[in-house]
C-alpha cells in the first residue's frame, strides 16, 4: 500500500507517542489491510497545541480568503487526480462497491471545489445603520481550533464536509477519523500536505473515541467540535463540550420514513425505495428504512420489493457485478442480528432475509441478507431504533394525516421522502414532516449547495451549503462612528 500509515501533527508524519498500533481489517474477508498508529490523549494534546499555535500565531487565518479558497480548490484537483486510488482504499476499508466509492470521491472533490469558490463570495455585509454618520458592517471570522470526529460509514465523505469549510474559513483543525476506517482520511492529509497547507493548520490523530475523541471534546484549547456519528456518542460529546462552552455541530443518526402513496409512479417508487435503503448495506444515516405504504397498494408493493431483493448480488466490492457488500464489522453484524430477532419477537412478519447468506464464498465477510419486515407498528424497536443495516420495515396507512403522523413518530428527524403524483398532496405532507431534508419523488439525493442536518435528536447545526460554512465562523458586528461627539449624559 503506497500510503504513509502514520498520524500527521504539526506538518510531520509521526507514530503514536506510546508506540501502540491497531490493525485495520477488510470487512469482506477479515484480512489485515494495514497497521496504523493508535494515538491517545498525549498525541491529541500535541495536535491541539500545534493547531492552537498555528491559529494564534500563524498567518493562516488572516490570509486573503481567495488564497485559502485557491488552496481548497487545489485539494479538489488532487482528489480528482487520485480518485481511483482513493476509491480503492475506501472499498478496501468499508467493503462498499467500487462504483459507490467512485461516486463518493466525485462528491468529495465537489465539496472541496464548492467551498473553495464560496469563500471568495463571502465579503461580509453592510448594514443600513440607523445612526447618522456611521458605518455598520458584519464580518465572519474563523472560530479557531476545531476538533472534527467522523464515523466509519462514509469515512472520507463525512470528513470532506468538515475539512473543506473549516479550511476555507481560516480555522485550524484536528481530525479524528473512525478508528476502523482511517485509510482515505490519511490519504487526504497527504494531499493537503502536497497542496501546501501550512504546518499545524491540519492535524490528524488516529485512535479510539474514548481517548482521542474524548480529549478533543474535553480540551479547553479546542473552540469547536464537529461530530458525525451515533446519538449516544453525540450526547457524551455535548456534555464534555460544555467545559468551555465549545461551539457544537452534531450530525447524528436517522430512522427515515419514506411515504408511498397509491398514486405514485409504482415502478420508480419500488426502485427508489430499494436504492433508498440498500446502498452500502443500509449503513447510511439517511437510509429510508421506514417504508410507509398506502394500504391499497401495500401487498403489490411489498411483493415487488421482495422479488427484486431476492436477486441482489452480494459479494466483494471489487467485483463488477456486486450490488451489496458486507457490514462493517463482526460487532455491527451482531447488532443487526439482534434487531432482527427483536422484530420477530415483537410480532413483525419477516418476509425475506433475516439471516446471513449461505454462499460459502461470503462466510469470511460480515454479510447479512437484505431483509424486509411487514406488519410493523411504531412501538416496535425495529421501527424506532437505528439498526443501521439492510433492513426495511413496512407500515400501512389509509389517510394522508395518518401517513404524516407515522412519519413523525420518531425521536429522529434527519430525512424523509414522499412519493405521489399529486403535487399539492406532496407539498401538504412535506410542510408537516419534521425533518432536515425531505425529498418529493426522490430519495437520498444530496449535493454541496444544499444544507444537510437533522431536526429533533438527529443533531444540531448543518453541514454543506452556506450554513455548513457558517458553522465554522464567528459573526462580528463592527460599528464605526465617522463623526464622534460627546453625549454629555454624565
Ligand atoms: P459512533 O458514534 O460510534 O462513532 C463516531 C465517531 O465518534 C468515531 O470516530 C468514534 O471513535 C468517535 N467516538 C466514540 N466515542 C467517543 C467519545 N466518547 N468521545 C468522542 N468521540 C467518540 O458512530 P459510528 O458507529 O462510527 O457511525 C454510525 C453512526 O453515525 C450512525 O448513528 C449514523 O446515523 C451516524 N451518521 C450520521 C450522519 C449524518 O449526516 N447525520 C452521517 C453518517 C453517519
Amino acid at each position: 500500500m503506497n500510503l504513509k500509515l502514520q498520524q500527521y501533527i504539526n506538518g510531520e508524519w509521526v507514530d503514536a507517542i506510546s508506540g501502540n498500533t491497531r490493525e485495520i481489517i477488510n470487512p469482506f474477508n477479515q484480512e489485515i489491510i494495514a497497521t496504523v498508529p493508535e494515538g491517545d490523549e498525549a498525541d491529541t494534546k500535541a495536535a491541539i497545541a500545534a493547531a492552537r499555535e498555528a491559529f494564534d500565531k500563524g498567518e493562516w487565518s488572516s490570509l486573503p480568503a481567495i488564497e485559502r479558497g485557491n488552496l481548497v480548490k487545489k485539494i479538489a484537483d488532487l482528489i480528482e487526480r487520485d480518485k481511483e486510488e482513493l476509491a480503492h482504499l475506501e472499498s478496501l476499508d468499508t467493503g462498499k462497491t467500487m462504483d459507490e466509492s467512485r461516486g463518493d470521491m466525485d462528491d468529495i472533490a465537489g465539496v472541496f471545489r464548492y467551498y473553495g469558490e464560496l469563500i471568495d463570495k463571502d465579503g461580509g455585509e453592510l448594514i443600513n445603520s440607523p445612526v447618522p454618520n456611521s458605518i455598520s458592517k458584519v464580518v465572519h471570522e474563523p472560530v479557531g481550533v476545531c476538533g472534527q470526529i467522523t464515523p466509519w460509514n462514509y469515512p472520507l465523505l463525512q470528513a470532506s464536509w468538515k475539512l473543506a469549510p473549516a479550511l476555507a474559513t481560516g480555522n485550524t483543525l484536528i481530525m479524528k477519523p473512525s478508528e476502523i476506517t482511517p485509510l482515505t482520511t490519511i490519504k487526504v492529509f497527504e494531499l493537503m500536505e502536497e497542496a501546501g497547507v501550512p504546518d499545524g493548520v491540519v492535524n490528524l490523530v488516529l485512535g479510539a473515541g474514548d481517548t482521542v475523541g474524548a480529549e478533543l471534546s474535553n480540551n479547553t484549547d479546542v473552540d469547536l467540535i464537529s461530530f458525525t456519528g451515533g446519538i449516544a456518542t453525540g450526547k457524551k460529546i455535548m456534555q464534555a463540550a460544555s467545559v468551555n462552552v465549545k461551539k457544537l455541530a452534531l450530525e447524528l443518526g436517522g430512522k427515515n420514513p419514506n411515504i408511498i402513496f397509491a398514486d405514485a409512479d409504482f415502478k420508480v417508487a419500488v426502485d427508489q425505495a430499494l436504492n433508498g435503503v440498500f446502498f452500502h448495506a443500509g449503513q447510511i444515516c439517511s437510509a429510508g428504512t421506514r417504508l410507509i405504504v398506502e394500504e391499497s397498494i401495500h401487498e403489490k408493493f411489498v411483493n415487488a420489493l421482495v422479488e427484486r431483493v431476492k436477486q441482489f448480488k452480494l459479494g466483494n466490492g471489487f467485483d463488477e457485478d456486486t450490488q451489496m457488500g458486507p457490514l462493517i464489522s463482526a460487532e455491527h453484524l451482531a447488532k443487526v442480528e439482534k434487531y432482527v430477532e427483536a422484530g420477530i419477537e415483537e410480532g413483525a412478519t419477516l418476509v425475506v432475509g433475516g439471516k446471513r447468506p449461505e454462499d460459502p464464498e461470503l462466510q469470511k465477510g460480515f454479510f447479512y441478507l437484505p431483509t424486509i419486515f411487514t406488519d410493523c407498528t411504531t412501538d416496535m424497536r425495529i421501527v424506532q431504533d437505528e439498526a443501521f443495516g439492510p433492513i426495511i420495515t413496512v407500515e400501512k396507512f389509509t389517510t394522508e394525516e395518518e401517513a404524516i403522523k407515522l412519519s413523525n413518530d420518531s425521536i429522529y428527524g434527519l430525512a424523509g421522502g414522499v412519493w405521489t403524483n399529486d403535487i399539492a398532496k406532496a407539498e401538504r405532507c412535506v410542510a408537516k414532516m419534521r425533518m432536515g431534508t425531505v425529498w418529493i419523488n426522490d430519495f437520498n439525493l444530496y449535493f454541496p449547495h444544499a444544507p444537510w442536518g437533522g431536526f429533533k435528536q438527529s443533531g444540531i447545526g448543518r453541514e454543506l451549503g452556506r450554513l455548513g460554512m457558517e458553522e465554522y465562523t464567528e459573526t462580528k458586528h463592527i460599528f464605526q462612528n465617522l463623526k464622534p461627539e460627546s453625549i454629555n449624559w454624565f
